[in-house]
């Protein structure tokens, strides 16, 4: 029978009933596995409402209280990652080792939001004019929402939500409606680790939920992700609407190969980053950009290390490629495999012959290699999000730099070579958000920031680490100055220091 999975409010299950509810797969089967509540106007306010009644006292509770909480919502998480990879793998599909990674990366944006007395320290100048002293503190938003995609239901939450709240901050996460479990799993722990009813609150639904987020004016901040065309709309509604709002989008990740890199290593890399989670990652590789003359070698060994790929139910233990999230999605990626032929590109490996280990009725393709892509082909220009890996062949190194260049998206990209110069000016001449050299997915630590340039982030600051804590707090700056002997009377001037 599907399971019933309600929003949480107020540090509970919501025990109302939805009017509308979606359907959640299991996308190995095909079977549903879930009725997710979607929520009305009314219940976005209950979730609002009962973020904005937690936060006097959340904002109040001191650093060192907050960081324990974190410490031992850490602590569950690590205990329980195995469960809630299961969780993962059960709704999106991915295989379980991928799933305990996204886990895994989660765990580190906690820990570094436990070390948020330290973070949130602000500066002091003594005297900064005569007797006067001038300090910054960082204070929270208020009310914040988090918008999530499907493709990482633990991990792109956990971005978000433990700095939000660190900072003292209350929020409502609205998940995606594919795989919405994995944030009550999340919600039920953050109140095992003793986090007050309202802080967190989870809001399941559709357009209707995000609307009511974007426009309530409760609302202080947005931190959204998916896809570029919905970022967009997100960060000029929430914009228009007062909000701050950091919207990161699509993209279209390229990885360049030049002529003097290691071969081995590169077709593993474009392997592991263009298949992985089946192609449905922000940062996966879906063109390899071959500078001549490597391409024909380089597609041998790809080829040969995709004939080989185990595609099949993500909960068994050798399979290394899952299925996609949906039937729709998968019909839609399967789509450009017609449309990549039909614009004269060379389909090298079809996905749709692909031997699957799993039952027939699940979001099935397998992995799919197409020769000689052009710019100008919907395959190139597209996200696909999906098994579905581009070669473009190039002349130069010059001319794969202008290439990604010219791209709209921006957020990550890979140079595979020998060469520590050209390693160094490719860091410095491209123009996407997040790089990596001889590294394919240059997702980086929970201490920096993640974030891509162009079309696939609207806002100005990015995601967890650093900018994180910008983004969940306001800045105040207070001059003062406690009364002595030398107070000098009535002086209509601008303040001057000296
Ligand atoms: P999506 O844009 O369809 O959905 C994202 C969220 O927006 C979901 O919560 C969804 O319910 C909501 N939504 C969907 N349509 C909406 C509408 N018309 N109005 C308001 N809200 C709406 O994205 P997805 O398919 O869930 O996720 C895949 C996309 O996310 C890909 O484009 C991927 O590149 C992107 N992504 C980006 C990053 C990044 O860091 N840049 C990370 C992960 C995923």
């Amino acid at each position: 029978m599907a399971a019933r999975i309600s929003h949480w409010i107020d540090g509970k299950p919501w025990a109302g009933v939805a009017a509308r509810t979606g359907e959640v797969y299991d996308p190995a089967t095909g079977a549903v596995s879930g009725l997710v509540d979607f929520a009305a106007p009314s219940e976005v306010d209950e979730a609002v409402s009962a973020a904005a009644r937690a936060f006097p006292g959340w904002r109040d509770t001191s650093l060192a209280a907050r960081s324990k909480v974190l410490f031992r919502f850490r602590e569950l998480l690590v205990a329980n990652k195995d469960e809630l990879a299961a969780i993962v793998t059960a709704e999106h599909g991915k295989v379980l080792d991928d799933a305990a990674g996204e886990v895994g990366r989660a765990i580190e944006n906690v820990e570094f939001a436990c070390g948020v007395p330290a973070l949130l320290k602000g500066g002091f100048s003594e005297n900064a004019s005569t007797k006067v002293d001038v300090y910054s503190i960082r204070q929270p938003l208020g009310v914040v929402g988090v918008i999530s995609p499907f493709n990482f239901p633990a991990m792109v939450p956990l971005w978000f939500v433990p700095n939000a709240i660190a900072c003292g901050n209350t929020v409502v996460l609205k998940p995606s409606e594919k795989d919405p479990s994995a944030a009550n799993f999340i919600a039920d722990l953050f109140a095992r680790a003793g986090l007050p009813d309202g802080v967190f609150n989870v809001l399941h639904g559709d357009k209707v939920a995000v609307d009511g987020l974007l426009t309530h004016p409760t609302v202080r901040g947005i931190s959204f992700v998916g896809s570029t065309p919905i970022a967009k709309y997100v960060y000029e509604t929430g914009t228009s609407n007062g909000k701050r709002v950091q919207a990161l989008g699509g993209a279209k990740n390229h990885m360049v190969v030049l002529p003097d890199a290691d071969l081995d290593l590169a077709a593993d890399a474009a392997v592991s980053a263009g298949f992985g989670s089946a192609g449905e990652r922000c940062m996966a590789v879906s063109v390899v950009v071959a500078v001549d003359p490597v391409g024909d070698e380089l597609i041998e060994r790809v080829k040969s290390r995709m004939a080989v790929l185990k595609v099949g139910d993500g909960r068994e233990k050798d399979s290394e490629m899952g299925p996609l999230v949906t039937a729709a999605h998968r019909d839609k990626v399967t789509s450009y495999l017609d449309a990549g032929v039909a614009a004269g590109a060379t389909l090298a490996v079809d996905g749709r012959d692909h031997e699957i280990a799993g039952p027939a009725d699940g979001f099935w393709l397998g992995p799919t290699l197409f020769d000689n892509v052009r710019p100008d082909m919907s395959i190139y220009q597209d996200e696909i999000f999906g098994p579905v890996l581009a070669v473009v062949r190039t002349d130069s190194y010059e001319s794969a730099v202008e290439l990604i260049n010219n791209n709209p998206y921006g957020n990550g990209t890979a140079i595979f070579t020998n060469d520590g110069g050209a390693a160094r000016r490719f860091q410095n001449e491209i123009e996407v958000g997040m790089v990596g050299v001889n590294v394919p997915i240059p997702v980086p630590v929970g201490y920096y920031s993640f974030g891509g340039w162009k079309n696939s982030l609207f806002g100005d600051t990015h995601a967890y680490g650093p900018d994180g804590l910008h983004f969940y707090t306001r800045t105040k700056v207070v001059t003062s100055r406690w009364l002595d002997p030398s107070h000098g009377g009535v002086n209509l001037g601008f303040p001057r220091n000296d």
